[in-house]
């Protein structure tokens, strides 16, 4: 009975306390991730719609925890995006994609294109490109085979600064993807003031698409823009038949989603790539 008292004394504690603890032990633990290389990236193939030919892939983080198995990006991303660990988890990403993109090349494999999610944090702190560059030439892969996603809110914090690293990254030969399109505010004049080369509309669209006009119309018209902005445009989750027939009605190009395949292990990306040719 003694015991029981003691364990429960902690649920009376304010949950703030607790939270802080938890949150204390996560990063302690992310910390440790970090430096023991259990943070992994998997692959989720983009498709061209038309011929459905396999043309890269979004590269997505995951964490290998040694007891509690993979745990998914959204619960430890927001965490290392305010206690600024994400600056190493970018890093460790991005070399570990260049690496990748290395041994598929070494394989005589096409990799395609492999695009790269930005965090706010990574803006805000200097020489980003330099780092993107530095990753490039260590392992002697092309500023081509690389695109960079960064959502409406992570350029929002400060245009001006975000649009002249965006530069810099491009001069690279990489090219830049504006993330969950429409899930955001002023989108519009966010594809005016910076250097974009491709749309990807957001999964919850792409969710309504054959269920709701109105999902349809946006989507529709995001095309239409987008091609009219000379840009190209991904769809993300596409993850039925009835989805994927509307898409190409609206000539959508590219897209991913579970109905083509599930972000995959470096390994089974490139397998389905040899499968693929
Ligand atoms: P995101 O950039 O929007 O990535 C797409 C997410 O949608 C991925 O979740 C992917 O697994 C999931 N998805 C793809 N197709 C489908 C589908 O057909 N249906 C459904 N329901 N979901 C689908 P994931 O891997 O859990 O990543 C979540 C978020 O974590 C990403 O959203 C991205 O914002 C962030 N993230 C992942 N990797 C990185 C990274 O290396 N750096 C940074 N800064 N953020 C990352
Ligand atoms: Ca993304
Ligand atoms: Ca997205
Ligand atoms: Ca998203």
């Amino acid at each position: 009975a003694k015991a029981e008292e003691r364990n429960s004394y902690r649920f009376f504690m304010p949950t703030t306390r607790a939270s802080v603890i938890d949150r204390l032990s996560l990063e302690g633990d992310l910390r440790h991730a970090i430096a023991h290389d259990e943070l992994v990236v998997h692959y989720q193939p983009l498709v061209e719609l038309s011929g459905g030919t396999i043309i890269g892939a979004e590269a997505l983080v995951r964490w290998q925890h040694p007891q509690r198995g993979l745990i998914p990006p959204d619960e430890f991303i927001p965490l290392a995006e305010e206690s600024g660990l994400i600056i190493d988890i970018g890093e460790q990403v991005l070399r570990q994609v260049c690496r990748d993109l290395g041994r598929w090349r070494d394989s005589g494999l096409q990799a395609g294109r492999i695009s790269i999610n930005l965090s706010a944090r990574q803006f805000r702190r200097d020489g980003l490109a330099a780092s993107i560059h530095r990753s490039l030439t260590e392992s002697g892969i092309g500023g081509r085979q690389l695109a960079f996603e960064v959502t409406e809110s992570v350029v929002m914090h400060d245009l001006e600064h975000t649009a002249q690293v965006l530069t810099e990254i491009r001069e690279l030969g990489a090219s830049i993807s504006l993330d969950d399109f429409g899930t955001g505010y002023s989108s519009l004049a966010y594809l005016r003031r910076l250097p974009i080369d491709i749309l990807k509309i957001d999964r919850s669209f792409v969710r309504d698409l054959h269920l709701e006009p109105d999902a349809a119309a946006i989507a529709h018209a995001v095309i239409a823009m987008a091609h009219k902005l000379g840009l190209g445009v991904v769809a993300e989750g596409v993850e039925c038949a009835a989805q994927l027939a509307l898409l190409r009605e609206f000539d959508c190009e590219e897209g991913q989603g579970f109905l083509f395949s599930r972000p995959l292990p470096p390994e089974q990306y490139a397998i389905i790539l040899k499968q693929g040719r």
